[in-house]
């Protein structure tokens, strides 16, 4: 077992009888919160819920996530993802999850001009990333394996899936905004009218807290990860953010190389934003767009964000600066050094 996980099992020993005592209060008194912690995706999870039927909608939440898990991951042999990556070019029947995500990806790949392209996994390979055996491969190996990425070459036919041979996919750009999504239908199927979801760098609310003010969330510092730059306020939107501090290494040669890639060079993307972050109503559309545009960067984002109504989005760019977008205006609070402005037109 790695450190991780036992240091979070020893937590869920400890806190086992606290979370019972909060269970046995919470059918009768709804301003109680009933809070969960779960690791899955490789990501500290908690759900914090408030309503007389909280804990049956934890249970099934948390069900929902493992599934999820067993169904998405790329790099687990009993996937839908593994078999589709492993099928030789062959078609394979997968569940309505799985092909919901991959059509969703494809169709993000047209609208990001391809900044977006699930197809990019045997370079994110390559690279280590998927490993932690980092290395900076050379311009030869990244020539060929850039010819088989191409999200267009992903045929989908109702629930049947196939990849041309070599190629290889993966839905970590947005496989957690899509459980976050789940999770909330299932709280709202529960009655539930207050929540907030942290799924690592993806926090959803429903509703707002129980006292009727919106949800304070926090976004990281890209340039001290383990601090806050800024803090907005939210009610029912999801708060997703790609960043550079996220998975990276240090080379030999003193650069940072971070597992966003850009499938035009098969390179971390590195076109003037270190952080991305928006927020919006649906976390699968936010987590497309996080990754995207931190992949489109700063010439390019424009031309996306034009596309989608209702959204709001905070950049922190790679000369330090925040700048963020009219919506948040009213709760924006900086709390970092750097200069946050808000997006005008000009
Ligand atoms: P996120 O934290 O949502 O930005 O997702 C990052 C993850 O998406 C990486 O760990 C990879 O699994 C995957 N990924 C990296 N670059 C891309 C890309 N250009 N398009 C789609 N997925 C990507
Ligand atoms: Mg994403």
């Amino acid at each position: 077992m790695s450190l991780r996980k036992s240091i979070l099992l020893t937590a869920f020993v400890f806190l086992a009888p606290l979370y019972g005592c909060a269970d046995n209060k919470i059918s009768e008194n709804t301003d109680i919160a009933v809070s969960r912690d779960v690791f899955a995706m490789d990501t500290y999870m908690n759900m914090k819920v408030y309503g007389s039927d909280a804990e049956a909608a934890l249970d099934e939440a948390e069900k929902r996530i493992y599934d999820l898990e067993n169904e998405l991951s790329a790099t687990s042999e009993t996937s839908d993802i593994w078999a589709i990556n492993n099928a030789d070019g062959k078609d394979v029947a997968v569940c309505a999850d799985t092909s919901v995500l991959i059509k969703k990806a494809v169709e993000m790949g047209d609208i990001t001009h391809g900044a977006l392209d699930i197809t990019v996994f045997p370079i994110l390979k390559e690279w280590g990333f998927t490993t932690g055996e980092y290395h900076i491969p050379d311009e030869t190996r990244l020539e060929a394996l850039l010819s088989k990425v191409d999200y267009r070459s992903i045929n989908i036919d109702g629930n049947n899936v196939s990849i041309p041979e070599d190629a290889k996919i993966d839905l970590g750009a947005l496989a957690k905004g899509y459980t976050g999504d789940e999770i909330v239908d299932i709280f709202r199927e529960h009655g539930i009218g207050s929540a907030i979801i942290s799924l690592g760098g993806n926090v959803q609310a429903i509703g707002s807290k129980p006292d009727g003010s919106g949800w304070k969330v926090a976004v990281r510092d890209p340039y001290y990860p383990e601090k806050d730059m800024c803090v907005v306020e939210i009610k029912d939107r999801a708060v997703i953010t790609s960043g550079n501090y996220e998975r990276f290494f240090i080379g030999d040669n003193g650069n940072k190389y971070w597992h966003i890639i850009d499938p035009d060079d098969g390179r971390p993307a590195d076109n003037g934003f270190v952080s991305v972050t928006v927020i919006g109503s649906n976390g699968l559309i936010c987590d497309c767009l996080s990754t995207a545009l931190f992949v489109a960067g700063r010439d390019k984002y424009d031309a996306i964000t034009s596309e989608f109504n209702g959204y709001d989005y905070i950049f922190v760019t790679d000369d330090e600066k925040i700048i963020y977008t009219e919506g948040l205006a009213d709760t924006f609070q900086n709390i970092s050094s750097m200069t946050a402005e808000v997006i005008t037109d000009d």
